[in-house]
């Protein structure tokens, strides 16, 4: 299986070639800024030292601050976070807010430690990498395993070194110098520029049928913001199974049922079908919004909608993604389509650096602008030069990272 890095590799090659950029140039947007491995070791509950590895991998910062989340899992490794990195370089120019990309991670299962032993380890990885971060420098965020109140350490224990610096993680808690509207956005932006795709193609929301992989931040957000704006959702998953139900899942009760039990497991909104069949259904618009890779070459012909929105990082692999447009099945990239939630760190970091704070209504207005003007400028790139959505996503992120390189010197 193509590895998220290797396929976002993939994607940058077959647009450079395109853009035809110099093999130079080309080689210095794939080869990574700076890459930093730190040992991190940490007492546990019970007095006994943990070593775990560390990564922050700084992939570009032609274009200002470098920016990404940063993930503990077990799987974490240097190949991961440098292909996540170098996806976080292009997502922040599509939607042309002025940072760079980097991605960080500490190899462990955060559910086998205690909050406490998470706060320790979290507070030695920013004893190691408080040199190389910072609102000028490079700005993490929250990712898989990591979450506001990790955020919340690391800004305390970065300040103990620099002073105060609010702006030097984003997704902080709200009550300490986070945005509004941070949680709801990636969804949020997934639901703006799928209906701004929709009406490409001549086709309103009322008349469309949803299928939603995932009903974690990103899928239960797009889920909302889609039925709000009269979507029938037909179908919606987490990891316990998936819903169908072709009147229309009524998706506050979903929500409400997720709050009470922890799962959709049990959700009497629907008949029970699995997560297989869900990618498989006649739908109008698949949304995979759980993991990466669930769209590959062995499932690709049996998708049945016509446009697959890439609310996750990653789902659709490279030969997928072949075969989806060998049928004219319209995929709106995870470059653009989850980048609300960059966006709305951008805005949180803005605040910080301003010491002002905006009120809801004014991050949903700019993100909305942002993530409208992006989707207009991939779209209209992608009818100049006959390429698809994310090869034009890609073309734009490419040549303007290559300005500011260029413009820049060297
Ligand atoms: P999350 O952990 O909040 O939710 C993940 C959801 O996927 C949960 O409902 C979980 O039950 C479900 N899931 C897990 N395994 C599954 C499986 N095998 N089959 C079906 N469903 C499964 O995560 P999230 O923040 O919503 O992120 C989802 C995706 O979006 C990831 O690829 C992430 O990298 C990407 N993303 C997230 C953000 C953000 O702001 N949260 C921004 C950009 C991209």
């Amino acid at each position: 299986m193509t590895s998220l890095g290797q396929a976002a590799e993939l994607f940058f090659e077959e647009s450079a070639k395109i853009a035809g950029i110099s093999d130079s140039l080309k080689s210095l947007l794939i080869t990574p800024h700076r890459e930093t491995r730190v040992e991190i070791p940490f007492l546990k509950d019970n007095g006994e030292l943990q070593i775990c590895i560390g990564y922050r991998i700084q992939h570009n910062r032609a274009r200002g601050p470098m920016k990404g989340g940063l993930r503990y899992h077990h799987h974490v490794d240097a190949d991961e976070v440098r292909g996540l990195a170098a996806l976080m370089t292009w997502k922040t120019a599509v939607v042309d807010v002025p940072f760079g990309g980097a991605k960080g991670g500490i190899t462990v299962d955060p559910r086998t430690l205690s909050i406490p032993e998470q706060e320790r380890l979290t507070r030695r990885f920013v004893d190691e990498i408080h040199d190389i971060i910072g609102p000028d420098r490079d700005i993490p965020a929250p990712d898989m395993g990591t979450s506001p109140r990790t955020m919340a350490w690391i800004m305390n224990q970065y300040q103990k070194f620099h002073g105060f610096s609010p702006g030097c993680v984003t997704g902080k808690p709200v009550e300490l110098y986070g945005a509004q509207g941070r949680t709801e956005a990636t969804g949020r932006g997934v639901g703006i520029v799928t209906l701004a795709l929709l009406r490409q193609f001549g086709k309103s929301v009322e008349g469309t049928s949803f299928a939603i992989q995932g009903f974690g931040n990103v899928g239960s957000f797009s889920a909302a913001w889609l039925y709000h704006s009269g979507a029938r959702i037909i179908a919606i998953s987490d990891i316990s199974g998936a819903i169908l139900n072709r009147d229309g899942i009524d998706i506050p009760a979903a929500q409400r049922h997720i709050e009470t039990s922890g799962s959709l497991e049990g959700f009497d909104g629907g008949k029970a079908i699995s997560n297989e069949d869900l990618l498989c259904l006649d739908a109008d618009v698949l949304i995979p919004a759980a993991l990466g890779n669930v769209i590959t070459k062995d499932n690709a012909a049996d998708i049945r909608a016509g446009f697959v929105i890439e609310a996750a990082n990653g789902p659709v692999t490279p030969e997928a993604d072949q075969l989806l447009q060998q049928r004219n099945i319209v995929v709106l990239p995870d470059i653009l389509a989850n980048a609300g939630g960059v966006t709305v760190s951008y805005f949180e970091w803005v605040q910080n650096q301003q010491y002002f704070r905006w009120d809801l209504s004014r991050v949903r207005e700019e993100l909305e602008r942002s993530m409208t003007r992006a989707f207009d400028q991939v779209w209209s790139t992608s009818r100049e030069r006959d390429v698809s959505l994310r090869t034009a996503a890609y073309l734009l992120a490419i040549d303007r990272v290559s300005r500011a390189v260029e413009l820049g010197g060297f």
